[in-house]
């Protein structure tokens, strides 16, 4: 299959074309570097089945030849990031996700959104179900992302019924794994940042909010399966292990051999308190779940880190 990926210069997005590659697809690839960097594909550049463009999704653009799947992954994730970029965020899910879906109408392909767990905001259900509507503050910080993806999601499922698009949504929860940013301000890179270097950890607020956490490689898998399926509806992926952001500095404290002290800062607006995915859905009809124990994808993140700070 030839497919095309935003986003691709991302976290998630360069993984997810390693594995389309080696399941022996062909790729072109869009990315603008808003939040990506050109190092997330730098081991592809001999690889004549990958192609990079570098292209705002949000401007207009089109792609010559045949395409059989398109996955938009393209949106700043990082809280630190849809912060700094609200509006290229609002852009992103609604302009930009028009863009790609019209390339899949144009080219009847298969279209992948990759959506998130913060379409249920600060969830009143727990574990969040896909049935869930969520619990989301349209007006405060956090909104630019949350009702970009609900928009987003609302476009696609628009395409589908209106124009016949064979459409997909992946609902992500928190996912880590080499290629995260150290300074994204996310947790995982924040907290093994601070460890690593023997400083402080910082937990927001009293650290009892809950989050659940994907290895990256588990999240691609899951996916991959989704966009190949026919499920039209929104299917959670992520790891259903919870716990609180406080036990989790303990965790990477321990797991990193640190002798970091754990600081106490102000909780961020909206965080929400509690997340875990149900995956029952995704279990069901893709057959997938998460395989990466916490300790072993923690430890291959941490050695990733460790060695950017060696050739730093
Ligand atoms: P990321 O910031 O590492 O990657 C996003 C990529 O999109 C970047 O390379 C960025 O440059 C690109 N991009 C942004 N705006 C663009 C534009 N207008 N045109 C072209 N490219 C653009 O984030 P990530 O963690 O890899 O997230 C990837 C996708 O998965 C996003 O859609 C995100 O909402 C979703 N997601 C991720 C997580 C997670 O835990 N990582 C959780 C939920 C959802
Ligand atoms: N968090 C924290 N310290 C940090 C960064 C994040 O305590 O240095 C908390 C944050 O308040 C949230 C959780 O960790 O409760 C996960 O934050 P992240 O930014 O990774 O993603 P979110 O799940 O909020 O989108």
């Amino acid at each position: 299959m030839r497919i095309v990926v935003s986003g691709a210069a991302g976290f998630v997005g360069s993984h997810f074309c390693d594995r389309l590659l080696a399941e022996g697809h062909t790729v072109v690839a869009l990315d603008n570097y808003l939040t990506g960097r050109p190092r997330n594909l730098e081991h592809l550049g001999r690889e004549p089945r990958f192609q990079f463009v570098e292209q705002d999704i949000t401007l207009p653009f089109s792609i010559d030849g045949d395409v059989d799947a398109v996955a938009n992954m393209a949106s700043p994730a990082s809280p630190k990031d849809y912060l700094e970029f609200p509006v290229e965020t609002l852009d992103v899910g609604s302009i930009g996700t028009r863009r790609m879906l019209d390339l899949a109408r144009e080219k009847n392909a298969r279209f992948l959104l990759t959506s998130t767990s913060e379409c249920y905001g600060d969830p009143l259900v727990h574990p969040q179900v896909e049935t869930y509507w969520g619990n989301v503050n349209p007006v405060g910080p956090r909104s630019c992302y949350d009702e970009s993806k609900r928009f987003a999601e609302a476009m696609t499922m628009a395409y589908h019924r209106k124009h016949g698009v064979r459409t997909t949504i992946a609902r992500i929860f928190n996912t880590y794994g080499p290629r995260m940013k150290l300074d994204d301000g996310r947790v995982v890179p924040a907290f093994m940042d601070q460890a690593l270097r023997g400083e402080p950890m910082t937990v927001f607020g009293d650290g009892k909010q809950t989050r659940s956490f994907c290895y990256v490689s588990d999240l691609v898998d899951g996916l991959y399966r989704l966009m190949m399926s026919d499920e039209r509806y929104p299917v959670n992926l992520g790891n259903p292990l919870e716990m609180t952001v406080l036990e989790f500095a303990g965790y990477i404290r321990d797991l990193t051999g640190a002798s970091s002290e754990i600081i106490f800062q102000p909780l961020p607006q909206d965080d929400p308190k509690q997340r875990k995915p149900d995956i029952t859905k995704a279990q069901t009809i893709l057959g997938w779940e998460p395989v990466v124990p916490l300790e072993d994808g923690l430890r291959r993140t941490v050695e990733y880190f460790r060695a950017l700070a060696t050739v730093a």
